[in-house]
């Protein structure tokens, strides 16, 4: 069981400042990956507290909307502070329901206060616009307000993380939230819940809700009172909400699924690009939108690189996340063990050759083992299907505009990385990438100062960046006539 000392621990809605339980008084059970033990549980609520919480949030928003930009981002400041002052408690909260190392943990929350702070700089920066006017006695102003109350659905994988991309830039604009957890990872969103009360955010601005996902999703998408929808999750889920969203004609922003090629050429820094492989391939045991899903080699350096790469997976520390030194933990759970197995047995009847790992960790439960296949083909399942796991597989090719073909031949376009020595190539490839994130020469690209966001059916609109707050904003044209200049 979850040490119920943890200060964050909440097994309950937030709804408009009150923490209740769900109206039938049901739960769900919420386990740790790494034991398959019951943490605790968490309510499981459905339409009549989804619209209670955007009622809450309606409300609240009358007068949060009218608070100056200076408060909100004092505000904010406070909640990335008590976020840092908190980093280690978080972070056990999230290892023990999400499975990630400790040290990723904490890497986790500290990047959850990066964009919280990020989002009360840029608070005070929500330009608006003075136009020339075409006529003598009329002014244009342009302003931009807060779009009302949002909804946010997060996945499981960064429970903290993809929620401060959400609350940080809503606060910012002056909008008032409902967040629905992953309910396999609930804790770390209901700790959002805490946090906000803690640091004075007024009731009804955060409210959290967790419970069954088709429920509360219709609630959200059908509610007029709401106003924008921000997802992140599945490219099958995302779809299915903006299908729903089009019945109230709501803002939308998806950050959905990846399948991010890493393209490495002749003429690379091997080493370098191997150390940036291990990064892009095994954060958070592979179950990263923007973790590797194809490494493309270019003949020259092909054996090499697969050697090298087999190598260094073989030396990472697989353990349970809270143990010293560990590096990769357990997978969410058997479904995605079971994934991961199906699709390397789908690419050995294809002729693929396991260089390193393979199979089940010896660990038990849903550990893997870091895995490298060779001799990766395009008939085979990765080159179209996300793994989220941590298996490596890697294509040969021959000529830059073939490696570029095979890169963007799938309908996500998430992340993508090259590694390259010649400029005149990196710019060729750069542009050439249908892709909304390129790492050159780099494997590890994400931080709040960057728009982070796909293109093609990875989704629409950026988290981070001066574009991140842009979705949480109206536009109000404004046109000042009779003035009798
Ligand atoms: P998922 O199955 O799409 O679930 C994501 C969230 O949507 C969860 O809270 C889930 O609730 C909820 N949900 C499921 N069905 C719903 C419905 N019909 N209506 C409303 N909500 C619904 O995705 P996941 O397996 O948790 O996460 C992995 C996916 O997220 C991958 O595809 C990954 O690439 C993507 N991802 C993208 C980004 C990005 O920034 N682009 C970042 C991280 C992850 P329950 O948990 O209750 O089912």
């Amino acid at each position: 069981m979850l040490s119920k000392s943890n200060p964050y621990l909440r097994e309950a809605n937030l709804i408009g400042g009150k923490w209740v339980p769900a109206d039938s008084g049901k739960t769900i059970d919420v386990t740790n990956p790494a034991t398959g033990l019951k943490l605790g549980t968490v309510p499981k609520s459905g339409a009549a507290e989804t619209r209670r919480a955007v009622e809450a949030a309606h409300v609240a928003f009358q007068t949060f909307r009218k608070t100056t930009a200076l408060e909100r981002s004092k505000l904010l400041r406070k909640l990335a502070d008590a976020l840092m002052d908190n980093q280690q408690a978080l972070a056990e909260l999230l290892t023990m329901e999400q499975g990630k190392s400790l040290t990723e943990a904490k890497g986790e929350v500290a990047s959850s206060a990066a964009y919280v702070q990020w989002f009360a700089e840029e608070a005070r920066r929500t330009y608006g616009d003075v136009v020339p006017s075409p006529w003598a006695d009329r002014r244009i102003l342009v302003t931009r307000e807060p779009v009302g109350v949002i909804a946010a659905i997060t996945p499981w994988n960064f429970p903290s993380s993809m929620l401060a991309r959400k609350i940080g830039p809503a606060i910012a604009a002056g909008c008032t939230a409902v967040v629905k957890p992953a309910s396999q990872t609930p804790y770390s969103g209901l700790a959002w819940g805490a946090l906000a009360e803690e640091v004075g955010i007024p009731a009804g601005v955060v409210n959290v809700v967790t419970g069954s996902a088709a429920e509360i999703g219709d609630e959200l998408t059908a509610n007029p009172l709401v106003k924008k929808i921000t997802f992140t999750g599945s490219t099958e889920v995302g779809k299915v909400l903006m299908a729903k969203a089009a019945g109230t004609v709501k803002k939308v922003s998806m950050e959905l699924g990846g399948n991010a090629p890493f393209l490495v050429f002749d003429d690379a820094d091997l080493d370098r690009a191997v150390e940036g492989a291990i990064t892009a391939k095994y954060r958070n045991s592979g179950q990263t939108c923007v973790c590797t899903n194809r490494f493309f080699v270019q003949a020259g350096i092909y054996d090499k690189f697969v050697e090298k790469l087999a190598a260094a997976s073989n030396r990472l520390k697989v353990g349970p996340g809270l143990d010293d030194g560990v590096q990769q933990g357990p997978l969410i759970d058997d479904k995605a063990v079971e994934k991961v197995e199906e699709l390397i047995a789908d690419a050995t009847t294809k002729g693929g050759k396991v260089v390193a790992g393979g199979k089940r960790h010896s660990l038990g439960g849903s550990f893997f083992e870091p895995t490298v296949i060779s001799g990766a083909k395009p008939q085979m399942r990765f080159m179209k299907e996300e793994i989220f796991g941590p298996v490596a597989p890697v294509f040969r090719f021959d000529t830059e505009a073939e490696a570029v073909a095979l890169a963007n031949d799938t309908e996500y376009g998430l992340a993508c990385y090259f590694y390259t020595g010649d400029l005149g190539r990196a710019f060729r490839v750069m542009e050439g990438l249908k892709y909304g994130m390129v790492g050159v020469n780099e494997g590890l690209i994400t931080t709040p100062e960057a728009p982070f966001g796909g293109v093609k059916e990875s989704g629409l609109g950026r988290e981070g960046g001066h574009q991140g707050i842009e979705d949480y904003l109206d536009t109000k044209y404004v046109c000042i006539g009779g003035l009798g200049l």
